[in-house]
């Protein structure tokens, strides 16, 4: 299966967090996020079927505007040289110049 790639930006926003040992997927509009599968999955309460697990890969189209949405929420586009930039970032990091 084709692998979608992942960058750093995201990769350091929605990689698991560990407390007390226990690694915790970190979760996305109620997905729970899985770098290491490429996958999303959420437990969905239907009336006909009862409790059911989705899962969603990133390479699927959903998957992917699901990545695209993450993406934007952590980085952010500079006007004057289109890098891309953490969103808390205050300056470019290529151009210096100011973010907003
Ligand atoms: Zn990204
Ligand atoms: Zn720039």
């Amino acid at each position: 299966m084709e692998e979608v790639y992942i960058c750093e930006l995201c990769q350091l926003a929605y990689e698991p967090e560990e407390m007390n040992g226990v690694r915790k997927l970190k979760e996305f509009k109620g997905y729970t996020v899985d770098l290491r599968v490429q996958q999303f999955r959420k437990i969905i309460y239907g009336k006909t079927f009862g409790e059911r697990l989705e899962f969603i890969q990133f390479n699927s189209p959903k998957g992917k505007t699901l990545l695209a949405q993450m993406h934007w929420k952590v980085a952010v586009e500079c006007d004057n040289c289109n890098a891309e930039n953490p969103r808390d970032a205050t300056e470019c990091k290529d151009c210096r110049r100011r973010l907003n």
